[in-house]
């Protein structure tokens, strides 16, 4: 009856709302613990918590080419004569720049080795430089 079609309603559009907040989570949340991590130069430790995009980045990294690596470094300005040094295996890398400290969405891109690039959103100076595999 008419009872039943409302509540029918009504318990979808709850389920619709625990999903677009799942996904919103997952959306602005899953490159933190990467960067916590890597800015204290060790090993991700925090794995069995990690879900999703997370994992998949930290096992890329683990992978050794390590595509993913979020690479914030404080002791570069980003400017064009003091570039965020980027270490890379291989000529050429994605980097993500968070552009701002407390920035939810990260900006991907390709760098290549030779002249320093810029972040396509905030203009930060990024240079590729040759780096061995740590054993
Ligand atoms: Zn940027």
């Amino acid at each position: 009856g008419r009872k039943c079609h409302l509540d029918g309603n009504t318990m979808a559009s709850r389920l619709l709302l625990r999903g677009a907040a799942r996904a919103l989570r997952a959306r602005t949340g899953p490159l933190r613990p990467v960067s916590r991590a890597m800015a204290l130069g060790g090993i991700p430790t925090d794995e069995e918590q990690a879900t999703g995009m997370e994992k998949k980045i930290m096992q890329a990294m683990r992978a050794s080419n390590d595509p993913f690596n979020v690479f914030k470094p404080k002791e570069y300005a980003g400017t064009k004569e003091d570039p965020h040094i980027v270490p890379s295996v291989t000529n050429k890398r994605i980097v993500g720049c968070v552009c701002e400290e407390d920035n939810t969405a990260v900006v991907w891109f390709w760098l290549h080795q030779g002249e320093s690039q810029r972040c396509p959103s905030c203009g930060s100076h990024y240079k590729l430089v040759p780096h061995e595999l740590p054993h």
